[in-house]
């Protein structure tokens, strides 16, 4: 068998893409991990480290990316996958809750009947920057009664301090990779 990719090896495949979308952001392309099933798979076994199958009802999948590690990682751990989207992207009934930008507000919505009460719940997504996305995901399943037994992240950008708004939800937050 393949010997497994540790942090450094997936950290040195992450690229930096300068301005991105917009002026002074540096993106954190995450694609090129996921290109390389190697690193693919190592990441998902990293990001899954210490759960065991059965252990975890949901794994809630953040827009857009968060919903290609959530969905791997459900798939290991025998768990349900269930996106949380921006609004206007979810077809049925949803719950919604809207968060403070930098500039500005978003809006992310999830079915209503997604989740079962006091399910045990994991929420992933490809990158924690200010921690205000991850936790508006942690918002919409506790409002139909969800366990949010933790958060997994490929990337922290720890500068900016995104585990602060998390810890009253979860102190149970994993970054793989950090800046
Ligand atoms: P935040 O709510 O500030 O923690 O932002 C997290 C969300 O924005 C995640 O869904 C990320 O995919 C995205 N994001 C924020 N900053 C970056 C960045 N520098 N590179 C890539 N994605 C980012």
């Amino acid at each position: 068998m393949e010997q497994k990719a540790n942090v450094a090896e997936i950290k040195a495949a992450i690229r930096n893409i300068p301005n991105f979308p917009s002026p002074g952001v540096q993106f954190k392309d995450i694609t090129p991990v996921l290109g390389n099933s190697r690193l693919f798979a190592s990441t998902i076994d990293l990001l899954t480290e210490g759960f065991q199958p059965g252990s975890i009802d949901t794994i809630v999948g953040i827009d857009a990316r968060g919903f290609i590690f959530a969905a791997a990682a459900a798939f290991k751990l025998k768990a349900a996958f269930v996106p949380v989207r921006k609004k206007g992207k979810l077809p049925f009934k949803t719950y919604t809750y809207e968060y403070n930008l930098e500039y500005g507000s978003a809006i992310m919505e999830i079915h209503i009947d997604s989740l079962a009460k006091g399910s045990q719940v994991l929420i992933h997504d490809d990158l924690l920057a200010t921690g205000g996305t991850a936790a508006a995901a942690a918002e919409l399943v506790k409002m139909q009664g969800g366990n949010v037994t933790g958060f997994a992240f490929l990337v922290g950008l720890d500068f900016l301090n995104g585990k602060d708004k998390l810890i009253p939800h979860s102190k149970d937050i994993l970054t793989l990779v950090n800046y």
